[in-house]
């Protein structure tokens, strides 16, 4: 029995988070102040979490972080992801998001040990931006080395996503345009969620999907692509067919009724929605000497607890338990 919620929806997609370390300071996202508060876990705590959730039906882990390449041993880590047997028979989808500091290095070894995709993030197409989003300097060449590294080892389809926030980087859009075109790759605007540690988000300062069209659109024609039910983003690509960009707007056109997620924290814990007020103690389960069927059923019985929806900008939204860094994006 394929692993379902109690509204119906497929549970397909793992994102596990293999630290809450992270070497950026994206004003989106962290602080600046606090590195990790959690912690992780050996490798081989994954590997056995993973293997039982791609025995009940999983077919796509993507690793995440804090920023996943901090974590020594992960190129021989995805090594091991990669013999996993999904249910459908087809190979597990491995993929990775990273902020792409460290992958001009790791792109042909993380290929080479079965990596499927990447994804990475870059909020601004200009070096100067760029360093006052990620509050590290000298970053966006090693960022951009990553991206063409990624691209020659075979990483593909490659995205870059790019947080949006008003009065930082909203005047990107149209430059983004152009880097997508130029590079190949696919850039995904990502609307601005409260799950910062700045405690900085409002609604005002979220870039919506319309605005987003809208000022793309000043730059050329776009024609929408259609996308599968369970893609988060809305894919476009500009009329003469070069380029492709995609918008995620959980904020402004939600997509949980669509939702095949559910994520491991870098400790062990399930959350089944980014907006989680609670989480559930896989590891807890392991160290208590769980088999593997007990854990499937424990991760079943999660499951069916997964949240309809978010509840971002209504008067009843109570923030997540957890900020991104510390869930795994
Ligand atoms: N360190 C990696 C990276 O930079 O991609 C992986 C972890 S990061 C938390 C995963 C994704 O979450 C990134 O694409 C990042 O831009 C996004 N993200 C972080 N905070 C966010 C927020 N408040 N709203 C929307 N997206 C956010």
């Amino acid at each position: 029995m394929p692993l379902t919620d109690k509204f119906g929806r497929p549970i397909t997609d793992l994102r596990l988070s293999i630290t809450d370390r992270c070497n950026y300071k994206c004003v989106y996202c962290r602080t600046g102040n606090e590195g990790a508060l959690y912690g992780d876990l050996p490798f081989e705590d994954y590997l056995r979490m993973a293997r039982v959730l791609v025995g009940l039906g999983i077919q796509k882990v993507r690793l995440t972080g804090g920023e996943p390449l901090l974590r020594k041993g992960v190129v021989e880590f995805v090594q091991e992801l990669e013999k996993l047997n999904p249910q459908n028979s087809d190979p597990l989808d491995l993929a990775l998001t990273t902020n792409g500091h460290l992958l001009a290095d790791l792109a042909q070894p993380l290929k080479d040990a079965g990596l499927n995709r990447v994804t990475v993030s870059m909020d601004a197409v200009d070096p100067d931006r760029f360093a006052r989003i990620t509050r590290v300097p000298g970053g966006y060449e090693h960022m951009l080395a990553g991206i063409r590294a990624a691209r020659r080892a075979g990483l593909w389809p490659l995205k870059v996503n790019c947080v949006l926030m008003r009065g930082f980087n909203e005047d990107q859009i149209i430059p983004f345009g152009m880097f997508a075109r130029e590079e190949g790759v696919i850039v995904r605007f990502i609307e601005f969620m409260p799950l910062e540690e700045d405690r900085t988000w409002s609604p005002t300062t979220v870039v919506t999907l319309d605005e987003i069209l809208a000022r793309m659109s000043e730059y050329r024609p776009l024609v929408e692509i259609p996308h599968a039910r369970s893609e988060t983003a809305r894919r476009y690509r500009f009329d003469d067919g070069i380029g492709e960009i995609g918008i995620i707007a959980p904020v402004s056109h939600p997509f949980c009724g669509h939702c095949s997620r559910i994520r491991i924290t870098s400790d062990g814990k399930i959350r089944t929605c980014l907006f989680s007020v609670w989480d559930h103690d896989l590891y807890g389960q392991m160290q208590r000497g769980a088999s593997d069927e007990e854990l499937a059923e424990f991760i079943r019985g999660v499951v069916m607890k997964k949240e309809a929806r978010h509840h971002i900008g209504e008067p009843d939204f109570v923030p997540a338990s957890r900020t991104m860094v510390h869930i795994g994006g």
